[in-house]
């Protein structure tokens, strides 16, 4: 199905079949997306309203959540 990347609105094919691993980068296109969303949800910039995906996140995921954290943090870092 098609899934709009809800941080810079890019429309790609997502795939994902119930019990499977979420697509890497889900719900974003990309992993620049993921991490700069993270990187947002890390600087409380996202209002609690924000439907968040953490239901859905196997332990892996987030495993992976957290490492692309960190990855948006050095992100913000070179930035300054
Ligand atoms: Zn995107």
């Amino acid at each position: 199905m098609e899934h709009t990347c809800s941080m810079c609105g890019t429309t790609y094919d997502f795939v994902w079949k119930e019990g499977t691993p979420l697509p890497k980068n889900f719900p974003f296109c990309s992993a620049r997306c993921k991490a700069t969303d993270l990187s947002k949800w890390i600087n409380e910039e996202y209002a609690i309203n924000t439907p968040l995906p953490e239901t859905i996140l196997s332990d892996t995921e987030r495993e992976l959540l957290a490492e692309l954290a960190e990855l948006g943090l050095r992100i913000e870092d070179e930035k300054a």
